[in-house]
């Protein structure tokens, strides 16, 4: 067996008085499958905090982002292609000169696992509600409640293109389809950054949305393209973007909406459990 190393491997002594495992901080991999279980990890007694359950995690290296160092993580103690999981957010444990990043990742299937690294003892699927009966890490007992309440939600982003290029000056009117597709491609690198939690009126600490892109006019020409749902309205983008969330309220009851815009006529429109923010909002965000 192999025991694998990076740049990040060691002990930190903390500011919180304590040390941690991983110099720069580390991350691990909450899996849950829709039926509702989650991938727990009965953690080897010469490890830290050993014979308690946790996730699969690790420190991470100084090339990787968190939500990197859990996917590699996993794939390494439990087998889990990264292939197969969507992470949906993320919650962290910041003690400032360290910090645990805890992400939260769906899966379609109940993905087969084995204890591949020596650091696994066991792998189990257990139902949500069983979680808290085991005997899990301090830490991870701590932040569950956190992440059992978020644990099967996802966020749906819904973009109002026409009103979010609209609102700033940017000669966006000599060519409406490039503009909103530099919009389409700025969220591409944005979802799979990340959105923080906060600036969207969310819990947790980040999210990874579904996008969709409510576009008309001129713009309805726009190509689709992996990571962004591009949603071409026959008609008026209102319509369509007060269709496409009646929808997500009806079908979706636990997923966190948030729609894009700054129309007060389609604002009224909304469900009041929607969430709503202003392009420059998102356009912020978008420039991080
Ligand atoms: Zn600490």
């Amino acid at each position: 067996m192999l025991l694998h190393r990076t740049d990040g491997d060691g002990w930190l002594d903390c500011s919180c008085g304590r040390r941690h495992w991983g110099r720069l901080g580390a991350a691990g991999l909450l899996l849950v499958s829709l039926d509702g279980r989650v991938l727990l990890q009965h953690r080897a007694v010469w490890s830290h905090e050993g014979g308690t359950w946790a996730v699969p995690g690790g420190a991470r290296s100084s090339t990787e982002r968190p939500v990197d160092t859990a996917l590699r993580e996993a794939a390494e103690e439990a087998g889990v292609h990264p292939g197969d999981v969507e992470p949906v957010f993320a919650v962290v444990d910041d003690h400032g000169s360290w910090s645990y990043t805890t992400v939260v990742a769906h899966t379609g299937r109940t993905v087969e696992t084995r204890p591949a690294d020596p650091e696994s003892v066991e792998l189990r699927w257990v139902p949500l509600d069983d979680v808290s009966s085991f005997p899990l890490h301090p830490a991870f007992d701590a932040a569950w409640p956190q992440l059992r309440d978020q644990a099967m939600r996802r966020l749906a982003l819904v973009v109002d293109a026409a009103n979010v290029v609209g609102s700033r000056p940017d000669g966006w009117w000599r060519d409406r389809l490039a503009a909103n597709r530099r919009l389409r491609d700025a969220l591409v690198v944005a979802a799979d950054r990340g959105f923080p939690a906060e600036e969207l009126g969310l819990p947790a600490n980040w999210w990874w949305p579904g996008i969709r892109l409510v576009v008309e006019g001129q713009a309805r020409e726009l190509e689709p393209v992996r990571g962004v749902e591009v949603l071409p309205a026959p008609r008026d983008g209102d319509t369509l973007i007060a269709q496409t969330v009646d929808n997500l309220v009806r079908e979706h009851a636990d997923d966190h909406i948030v729609v894009v815009t700054a129309d007060r006529l389609l604002r009224g429109r909304l469900a009041p459990r929607v969430h709503v923010v202003g392009p420059r909002t998102l356009l912020r965000l978008l420039e991080r």
